[in-house]
């Protein structure tokens, strides 16, 4: 299955604030388990844990030796603690890291977003069997079934959508967030 989606930007301060050091300034080797900063240093520390949520992830942190008389910590690092004044970079495991960073770099391309496109496109259709056709719960057990129940769903919606085009029933306006609806008619 293929996830075509936007990807989140990065909030870190580093990547905000402008010439700080973000984690696409780093170098990361999975084979050695190693990263390399924008000075040149290298990692001292990769240990392999797990997110508050369950998730993988890999800490990564340089030596406080090599990073407290760095000229370019200010850019780096915002670390008070002077026994642990090192860079600290957290990762996703190598398969999802490049999976993220192979879907930013074709982000901007036109065929993606063509593909993003058809997600567009399905999305009224998705929303229509939720909210009218209890698209969200399966009745049955197993996926012969789960399969049957989508194809009868997917044949009442066309039923439904033919008798809406017959009789000239108008399609629902967009719904306005509470947010959008405070905005000054303009
Ligand atoms: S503070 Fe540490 S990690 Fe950051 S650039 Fe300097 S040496 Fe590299």
């Amino acid at each position: 299955m293929r996830l075509v989606a936007p990807i989140h930007a990065s909030t870190s301060w580093q990547t905000k604030d402008d010439g700080g050091f973000s984690q696409a300034d780093f170098t990361i080797d999975g084979e050695n388990r190693q990263v390399t900063c924008p000075n040149g240093a290298t990692s001292s520390r990769w240990a392999e844990d797990r997110s508050q949520e369950g998730a993988a992830m890999i800490r990564t942190q340089f030596p406080t030796a090599v990073c407290r008389p760095c000229k370019a910590r200010d850019q780096c690092t915002r670390s008070n603690n002077k026994s642990d004044m090192g860079r600290r970079i957290t990762l996703r495991p190598q398969a999802e890291y490049e999976a993220i960073q192979q879907a930013r770099a074709q982000e901007d391309t036109q065929n993606r977003k063509e593909q993003y496109a058809h997600r567009a496109g399905v999305e009224g259709t998705i929303s229509q069997g939720v909210r009218c056709f209890g698209l969200r719960r399966c009745g049955y057990h197993g996926l012969a079934e789960a399969r049957l129940q989508h194809q009868l769903t997917a044949t009442a919606m066309n039923f439904h959508r033919l008798d809406a085009w017959c009789t000239d029933t108008p399609r629902a306006r967009t719904r306005t967030s509470h947010l959008a609806a405070l905005r000054p008619a303009g």
